[in-house]
This record gives structure tokens, sequence and C-alpha cells, in this order.
């Protein structure tokens, strides 16, 4: 049995007004949820008031991304170690927003996946095509590369340490999100690629769904069989919407 999980990424909004009002909300709520596991992702200046917030609660926290690095002169960049030194549980690595604005290869990804392991984090590790690639018939294609990146780096078994997060581009941010079924047969195929390489590590690895998840979609993405939480930006700014998706993992575990 997996798990399932659903994390916030949070992304660059807040203030520490809200932050504040929105881990209050999360908190208070959270009682209903028993078997979902529910983290959050905040920008990385709001990272110690998450941690003095959720510390001796079920709710881990996270980065939404972490240096190729491990230390030194990287201007503007945070290691690894610095995210554990403030209690992080998980690290964001592969971001589509990382990817097309910021340049993130799947070398750079499949880098950030090691270091964040070696610093003890779990990776969050997001794949997804655009929609350019999806219509030209070659989604599966552009999945296995990047799955196929971290795999050749640091080992098939490496991905016992993190989660996958489907986010399939044309979804993010866009209000539109991929039926179960799409979903579904990408999150299948993610399984399968690993289980030619190890079927235990495939059959326990979680594989979120990202994209414009909602609560009213949230029940029929959660039910398929490859689906196992979610990652969800716009929605989990609202303690009411995040945890309506979570209250919808939680029924489907
Ligand atoms: C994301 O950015 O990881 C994401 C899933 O965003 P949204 O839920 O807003 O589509």
């Amino acid at each position: 049995m997996r798990q399932p999980l659903v994390a916030g990424n949070w992304k660059m909004n807040g203030s520490l007004a809200s932050v504040d009002e929105l881990l209050a909300g999360i908190k208070s709520g959270i009682g209903d949820i028993s078997k979902c596991e529910v983290a959050v992702c905040p920008p990385f200046v709001f990272i110690p008031l998450a941690q003095a917030e959720l510390s001796g609660t079920s709710i881990p926290w996270g980065g939404q991304n972490l240096s190729t690095e491990e230390s030194g002169a990287f201007t503007g960049e945070v290691a690894g170690s610095m995210l554990t030194d403030f209690g992080c549980t998980y690290v964001i690595v592969g971001h589509s927003e990382r990817r097309t604005l910021y340049g993130e290869d799947d070398a750079v990804v499949a880098r950030k996946y090691a270091v964040a392991r070696a610093a003890g984090l779990k990776p969050i590790f997001c794949v997804g095509e655009t929609l350019e690639e999806r219509e030209s018939g070659v989604t599966e294609e552009v999945i296995a590369r990047q799955v196929d990146a971290v795999i050749d780096l640091e080992g098939v078994e490496s991905l016992g340490d993190g989660v996958i997060a489907y986010e399939p581009v044309w979804a993010i941010g866009t209000g539109v999100t991929a039926t179960p079924e799409q979903a579904q047969d990408v999150h299948a195929f993610i399984r399968k690629r690993v289980a030619e390489h190890n079927v235990d590590v495939a059959d326990n690895l979680r594989i979120l769904y990202g994209g414009s998840m909602k609560p009213g979609n949230a029940a029929e993405l959660m039910a398929k069989p490859d689906i196992d939480g979610g990652l969800i930006g716009g929605a989990a700014l609202k303690p009411e919407d995040f945890l309506g998706i979570c209250k919808a993992a939680d029924d489907s575990a």
C-alpha cells in the first residue's frame, strides 16, 4: 500500500501575515485527515516560520528548489544542507517553471536529485510534457528521457528515496486539468519504466499528479490506481481548497 501524499507548492506567493494565516488554516483542518500525508513547500524565506508552526504536527515541509552545489561562492543559491538545517523533509526538483524559465535541463535536474538525497532530503521530482510535445505524440518519449536522467545518474534504487510528480506543463496554472485517463496512462507508463529496472521500487514509488488539481476534480484523479496524491499549486494557497484535495486523497486510501 502506498500512502498518498498531497504537497502544496506555494511558488513565489505570500507574506509573513498570509503565510501565518495559511499555516494556521491547514493546521486547524488537518485533524480530519488520517491516511494521507500532507506537506507544504513555502518560499525559502518562510521556511523558518513553517518550521516554527509545524514542528510537532504531522505536516512535513520542504523547499521548492535547491542548488546543485553544496556550498561556496554561488550568490543567491540555497544548499540542501541549509534546508535540512531548517527541518525540511522534502524539496521539489525539476518543476517545469525551473526547467522553462531558468533553463534547468535533465542533467541539472538529475544533479539536484542527487544533492537533495545526499543532504538527506526527499526529492519531489517533477516530470511532464509541453502541449506541443503531447500534440506531436512524444509524451512518453519526453517522460522516459526525464525519468532516465535520474536513473542513469543515481540508479533506480534512488527513486525509493523520493516521489515523482507528473505535471503536464499545459495543465500547470492554466485551469485545464488532465483527464483522469490521460494522467493514469502517464503514471502507469512511469511505473512500468521504473519496473523495467526494479519491480519493488516501482511498486512502492509514489507518483503524484500536478496541474490545476482542485477539490472538485481531485477524487476522480485519486481514484486511478497509479495516482498516489497530488502536487498542488494555486489551490494550495487556500486552506479550504487544499484540505478538500487532501480529504479526497485520504478517502482514496
Ligand atoms: C504546480 O505548479 O506544481 C501546480 C501543480 O500548479 P497548479 O496546481 O496551480 O496547476
